[in-house]
């Protein structure tokens, strides 16, 4: 039994250097988990100076309905054509989603009672810092911005539309802050659309200007 203490010793070194491996490994994982779940945790930031997301000088109606959902708004155009208007950033950030949730349906300028789509169809979210972002759907096009970009407040990030499950052409909008989606607010004051438990609206308009 001469050559068994060689070997015994070769695979008491690998059980270490296994041991150690793995201590490093879990190590990395956790330091990794802290760094993506530690900003999660952290009070959320001074609420970002939101704009509404529609061309500066525009009266647009700001509504909801029973079964929206609190805080949900709905926007529509209180003169001219719906489809295709530009669809404005709130406030400067980053977009982290710019594409198709749900399905798109078969809405369009051309035939707008055609089959409804399901969800939000092409949308876009922006993450404002300080845990804020917006979320913009039923747009009408792919978005015209794509995730990891940068945005400035009242850039351009896509066009009105009806693609998901939305009945008509407007855009549905909503703020969050933290984990809690929030009453939105625009040009520093609320925007009055919080409960979902009736039909109602208000009329907005928007200082979302150049400069
Ligand atoms: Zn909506």
């Amino acid at each position: 039994m001469t050559s068994g203490q060689p070997s015994r010793h070769r695979a008491r070194r690998r059980g270490r250097l296994l041991r150690t491996l793995l201590v490093l490994g879990t190590l990395a994982a956790l330091g990794a988990v802290a760094v993506l779940v530690v900003p999660l945790l952290l009070p959320p930031g001074p609420r970002p100076p939101f704009q509404l997301p529609v061309a500066c000088g525009e009266t647009w109606q700001l509504g909801t309905y029973p079964g929206h959902d609190d805080y949900d708004v709905d926007l529509f155009p209180t003169e001219g054509e719906a489809w295709g208007r530009p669809v404005l950033a709130s406030a400067a950030g980053t977009v982290t989603v710019a594409g198709i949730n749900g399905s798109l349906g078969g809405r369009t300028p051309e035939n707008p009672d055609g089959p409804r789509g399901r969800g939000g169809g092409y949308w876009v979210k922006i993450d404002h810092g300080g845990r804020w972002e917006t979320q913009y759907l039923h747009l009408l096009e792919p978005p015209l911005v794509r995730e990891g970009q940068r945005v400035a407040q009242g850039e351009q990030i896509g066009r009105l539309g009806s693609t998901g499950n939305s009945g008509a052409p407007h855009l549905h909008y909503e703020q969050r802050r933290g984990w809690d989606k929030v009453e939105a607010h625009f040009d520093g004051e609320p925007s009055g659309i919080t409960h979902d438990d009736a039909e109602y609206t208000v009329r907005r308009t928007s200082n979302n200007c150049p400069g």
